[in-house]
């Protein structure tokens, strides 16, 4: 399919932890597309402050991460024989690493810094410039791809994200309460709507998908169905 037609960008946001970087692999595997998690890009900057000691509470040291932002660098590969993308940050694999709630519950303070957002802004940009991308995030059809040519906004209840993600950490084994998780998703989305720059917002061409009472392939065939009609 992604062979015999024109090769699309393809932006998805929505709320934290609604499935989007599932569904936007899905859907990248079956157009013969690029998968991009930009929500990777923030967390891997967030470990980044974390292990130069730039973060304490929701205080980050905006200074000195101004320059050694300079080293960072991140970039994905695809491991094909376990069908898994993996981040690398400056050259070591942190995907399990920028997943921990550790992470999760700084990565807000990190993403409203507007020379962070500028580089990783320009970085996904440079990435999708050929199309043929999937991208998932919150600003993507907003800020990064304000041309895309399908925009999908995807979301699902608060207990209905907060349970899925709840079930992936047990099965992972770690230990974590369900009410941590719902405290740290609410918390996210607040952040991610009321910050200043590039808030999470439905871009106004951008398709709303509620998951919260759809199976995985229900929702993948729906967003197949949009994509046909752009092709045709
Ligand atoms: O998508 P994921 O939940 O992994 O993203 C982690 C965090 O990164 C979000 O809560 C948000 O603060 C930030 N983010 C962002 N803009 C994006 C993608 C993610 O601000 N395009």
């Amino acid at each position: 399919m992604g062979n015999r037609t024109k090769k699309l960008t393809i932006a998805i946001d929505g709320h934290s932890s609604c499935g989007k970087s599932t569904v936007a692999k899905d859907l990248a595997k079956v157009l013969g597309y690029t998968y991009i998690d930009s929500g990777a890009m923030y967390r891997s900057v967030t470990l980044f402050c974390m292990v130069n000691d730039l973060i304490e509470g929701d205080y980050v040291n905006e200074e000195k991460l101004k320059t050694s932002i300079q080293d960072f660098t991140v970039h994905f590969t695809f491991d094909a024989a376990n069908q898994r993308y993996i981040t690398w940050m400056n050259h070591q694999e942190v995907e399990d690493k920028i997943r921990t709630l550790a992470v999760s519950n700084n990565v807000s303070a990190v993403s409203k810094i507007g020379f962070v957002r500028e580089k990783l802004v320009k970085l996904q940009q440079e990435m999708g410039k050929n199309g043929g991308i999937v991208m998932d995030g919150r600003d993507i059809g907003t800020v990064v791809f304000p041309n895309a040519e399908l925009k999908i906004f995807m979301t699902a209840s608060a207990q209905v994200r907060a349970q899925r993600r709840f079930d992936e950490i047990k099965a992972a084994g770690l230990e974590v309460s369900f009410q941590e998780v719902l405290d740290n998703i609410e918390k996210r989305d607040y952040m991610d709507a009321n910050r200043e720059i590039s808030p999470l917002r439905k871009a106004d061409d951008a398709v709303i998908l509620d998951n919260s009472y759809l199976t995985k392939k229900e929702q993948l065939d729906k967003l197949i169905e949009l994509v046909n009609q752009r092709n045709k």
